[in-house]
């Protein structure tokens, strides 16, 4: 079998971490399998870069800030590679550059093009463990681009789909998807199987477990994918098209930090004011979520909508400098705010699930600041120091800790 294996940057922090995986793969290529290894940058190092280009230039340029980050999962495949040496099997670590992942020139947040196997195969028949930097791309102009945080999983499904991998399996630092995050929700539960569309759209609402886009490509390419433990031998959660499993009314709840929440006050009450307003977040590449259009004084209204942090200083400043043309009174930003939203296939078809939800709040007494419904999901945007209690509180409302998610084989 040719198989990927993402590891994640806990899996990989110390010397220790490295030699434990290096042996999970030698185990594996024992046993005869072709191996690709896909890694993420050591422990919090991505997070040390960030930190440490904000004190040189905390207006750093996007291609710079790629270029730094880049480093991290190159020090990973490199140090991966000399462990599994020294246990005495091959093993060859490439970049993005070396191995062809060509991609967008969005810096920070590039999108996978294609990647090129020739010399992917070439190691692989070489009888090579094959070791790749997660998270970079190369864009058009041959610059080193980065595909967004959590991008390694990108990086590994796009492998496995253009290799035709038998399977592409994540380790990471818990046994599984969750019925919620289980550093948040002590209930949660694991779940042996999820559908591909749930499994987007809870990453996609911040369960960070899987990048949303790894998810797309391994729908789109109808990978195989599990996520799993590194640490533990545990089976792991099965990704897939549709679950067996019966459908629920709802099967996760997922809780967001990152974003923020801008408003513009006073703007006229007129036709084309919104699209004046969101064409001009679009142009400059910044995706908005939930939007509320409320009425002001005197033929004016207000828009709100949330963004991510990481777009909130381009976001306040593209319409600081329209200010003229979109002629509003005041923008005002919080970033103390959460999203946090339930998902689940059988929503669509079920009337109530959404006062449900809302009494769970109230019950807790935490107040909803804007809602947003879909056909699979509901979120709600509250106060950042009550998404926890509020994650809880839904959770049990629907009595996630009881989900039967038992495999049918
Ligand atoms: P890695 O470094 O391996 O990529 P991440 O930190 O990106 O790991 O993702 C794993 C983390 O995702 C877990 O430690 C957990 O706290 C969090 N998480 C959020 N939602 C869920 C969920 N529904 N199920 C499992 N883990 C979740
Ligand atoms: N190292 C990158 C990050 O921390 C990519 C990843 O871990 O997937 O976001
Ligand atoms: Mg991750």
């Amino acid at each position: 079998m040719l198989i990927v294996k993402k590891f994640g940057g806990t899996s990989v922090a110390d010397a220790e971490r490295i030699f434990n995986v290096a042996n999970r793969l030698i185990e594996a290529y024992k046993e005869g399998h072709k191996i690709v290894v896909v890694l993420s940058a050591q422990g919090d190092t991505t997070d040390d870069l960030i930190e440490k280009a904000n004190e040189i230039n905390p207006n750093a340029s996007k291609r710079e800030m790629d270029m730094l980050l880049s480093t991290g999962e190159q020090q990973s495949v490199a140090l991966m590679a000399m462990a599994i040496r020294k246990l005495g099997y091959p093993a060859i670590s490439l970049n993005a550059y070396q191995c062809d992942i060509y991609s967008t020139s969005t810096y920070g947040n590039a999108r996978i093009k294609n990647i090129s196997t020739e010399r992917i195969s070439e190691e692989l028949e070489k009888n090579n463990i094959v070791i790749i930097t997660g998270f970079q791309g190369i864009n058009r102009s041959g610059d080193i681009t980065t595909l967004g945080r959590g991008g390694s999983d990108t990086s590994a499904v796009a492998l496995a789909a253009v290799l035709n991998a038998d399977l592409c399996e994540i380790y990471t630092d818990v046994d599984g998807v969750y019925t919620a995050d289980p550093r948040v929700v002590k209930n949660a539960k694991k779940l042996s199987e999820i559908s591909y569309d749930e499994m987007l759209e809870l990453a996609s609402l911040g369960a960070k477990v899987l990048h949303n886009r790894s998810v797309e490509l391994a729908k789109k390419y109808n990978v195989n994918l599990v996520v799993r433990s590194s640490l533990t031998r545990e089976e792991g959660t099965i990704v897939k098209e549709e679950s067996n499993v019966e459908k629920m009314l709802v099967n996760g709840v997922a809780v967001d930090k990152d974003i923020s929440r801008i408003a513009i006050v006073g703007l006229q009450d007129q036709p084309g004011i919104a699209f004046n307003v969101f064409s001009l977040l679009a142009r400059n590449k910044i995706s908005v979520d939930i939007i509320l259009q409320s009425i002001g004084r005197e033929d004016t209204k207000d828009i709100s909508f949330t963004v991510a942090t990481s777009d909130l200083k381009d976001a306040l400043k593209v319409i600081e400098e329209n200010k003229n043309r979109l002629k509003y009174e005041k923008l005002l930003h919080e970033t103390k705010v959460a999203k946090v939203s339930i998902v689940g296939g059988g929503m669509a078809t079920n009337s109530g699930v959404a006062s449900t939800m809302f009494e769970a709040l109230y019950d807790e007494n935490i107040n909803i600041r804007m809602i947003s419904t879909s056909e699979i999901k509901i979120s709600v945007l509250v106060g950042e120091d009550d998404a926890e209690r509020a994650a809880n509180a839904v959770h049990e409302k629907f009595r996630l800790d009881q989900i039967n998610n038992t495999q049918n084989h």
